[in-house]
């Protein structure tokens, strides 16, 4: 079977990419291994509503709808945002096809299913930056009496026995996590690493409006210094709750969560910790504050000083001078680990030689180093806001003109990466006149 263009995934960004291929009459398909939004139906916790408010999800032709822009969706709502939109969309999904090989071929490239085999002039991988749990090699040695799970497979606190919990990482995931099962009566003890801190609420509004409005989600790749760096940043400790509650690592401290350094490794069923605990913690309030100074500077310059309330600073982290640097996993003080240590993803089905050592794809801007071929989806693809749903809309409509353009020169692009373009497919810089030049407020 033929068609012009093929979509691997049925996430927010292969739904965006086809919205955006039908807008240009390009003939295409999309093929999901399960069905629409298939990772928030089986990959994520009960609990979990998104990080990002509402109205930060906007994909070509669509938006948040209702009446809560500023809330945060729940997983049945982001499934169902998803759905409404392939359905507005009529995208050529095909659900339950798996994708089991991606070759080059004459006419472009041979994609192979377990329905059957395809040939196309143009492929667009959008199957996600999350498919696999990162987890350190020496968890094998954790003692076959203390019970693992990844953040991926955790869904509540009934699946886990009762006793201690030790949840590894300290981001989005590992904090949510920590904060739920500590609340569900088994004690959690939470190794913080790097980490990235950020209150819910600063001045009054959302923080996201905020890295919003300031400009900094538009910070794009090709002007980020350690671009390497930013797309491995660990993602901010945010929780969407209707609350609007800041979850930091002070607030899991006054519920009685206790804080232990990175995970270093396992010894004769000894689980050692580094000693960076404080350090790791300082590091973060410090750039932290360094954002808060950056939006501090972007209201007094853009006049807002008197609309939102007074700037302000949050307390230190607290830490123990000395954290205890072991753990005994044979003593019964903790009955369950739980990996919250990060993401990675899975492209056991591309034979194209595309992939870096690291196993990532090698793009330039979501262009990837072959001819034809597309990636969306990961974070920091063309910009900060590419981490995010709300960043698919840009991504897919700089490189669905990009494909569209390859498609009418029938040449590789790659590495001219706005070459036959026109201006109006340049990628949008919704705020360049907002954009802040601070030190890198991330970082
Ligand atoms: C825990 C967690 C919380 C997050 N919270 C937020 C948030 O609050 N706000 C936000 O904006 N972003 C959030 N993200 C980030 C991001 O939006 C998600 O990772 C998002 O799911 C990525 O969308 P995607 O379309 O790129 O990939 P996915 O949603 O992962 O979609 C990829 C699709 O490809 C399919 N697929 C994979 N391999 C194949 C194959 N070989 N053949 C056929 N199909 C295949 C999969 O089944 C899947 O449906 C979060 C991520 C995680 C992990």
């Amino acid at each position: 079977m033929r068609t012009t263009a093929i979509i691997i995934g049925a996430g927010h960004a292969g739904l965006a990419m086809s919205r955006c291929l039908t807008d240009h009459a390009i003939d295409h398909v999309v093929f999901e291994q399960s069905e629409v939004a298939n990772s928030w139906k089986t990959e994520r916790w009960d609990s979990l509503q998104l990080l990002t408010p509402n109205w930060m999800s906007r994909l070509p032709g669509y938006g948040y709808e209702g009446d809560d822009p500023d809330g945060y969706r729940t997983m049945p709502e982001t499934i169902a945002f998803l759905e409404r939109y392939a359905a507005l969309s009529a995208a050529p999904v095909q659900t339950h096809t798996t994708v089991t090989s991606v070759r080059r071929c004459d006419a472009g490239y041979a994609v192979a299913t377990d329905q059957g085999n395809w040939c196309c002039r143009a492929v667009v991988l959008a199957s996600g930056a999350c498919n696999i749990a990162s987890v350190p090699a020496f968890a094998e040695a954790v003692p076959s009496t203390v019970a693992t799970l990844t953040a991926m497979q955790y869904r509540n606190p009934s699946q886990l026995e009762e006793g201690g919990v030790l949840v590894v990482g300290a981001s989005a995931s590992g904090t949510q996590i920590a904060d739920e099962i500590h609340r569900s009566g088994r004690p959690v003890t939470l190794s913080v690493g790097e980490h990235v801190r950020a209150p819910r609420v600063y001045r009054g509004r959302d923080i996201q409006w905020w890295m919003d409005v300031a400009g900094i989600f538009d910070t794009r790749y090709d002007e980020i210094e350690n671009l390497a760096r930013a797309r491995r940043l660990p993602s901010i400790q945010l929780l969407g709750s209707a609350a609007r509650r800041t979850l930091d690592l002070n607030a899991l401290t006054d519920i009685g969560v206790t804080l232990i350094g990175r995970f270093a490794g396992i010894r004769d069923g000894q689980a050692q910790f580094s000693g960076s605990l404080h350090n790791m913690c300082t590091l973060a309030d410090l750039k932290m504050d360094r954002l808060l100074d950056t939006i501090d500077a972007w209201a007094d310059t853009h006049g807002l000083d008197h609309e939102v309330d007074p700037p302000h600073r949050f307390d230190p982290t607290r830490v123990e001078v000395s954290p205890p640097l072991g753990i005994d996993l044979r003593s019964g003080a903790i009955r369950t680990i739980l990996w919250a240590t990060g993401y990675r993803p899975d492209y056991s089905w591309l034979d194209v030689p595309v992939l870096d050592p690291r196993g990532c794809v090698r793009h330039d801007g979501g262009v990837v180093a072959s001819p034809g071929m597309y990636i969306i989806g990961l974070p920091v693809l063309r910009c900060r806001r590419s981490t995010f749903i709300d960043g698919a809309s840009n991504d897919a409509h700089y490189l669905s003109a990009h494909l569209a353009s390859y498609l009418d020169n029938g040449r590789s692009m790659w590495g001219r990466a706005c070459q036959g373009l026109s201006n109006s497919d340049r990628v949008v810089d919704w705020h360049s006149d907002r954009r802040v030049c601070y030190a890198d407020p991330l970082m």
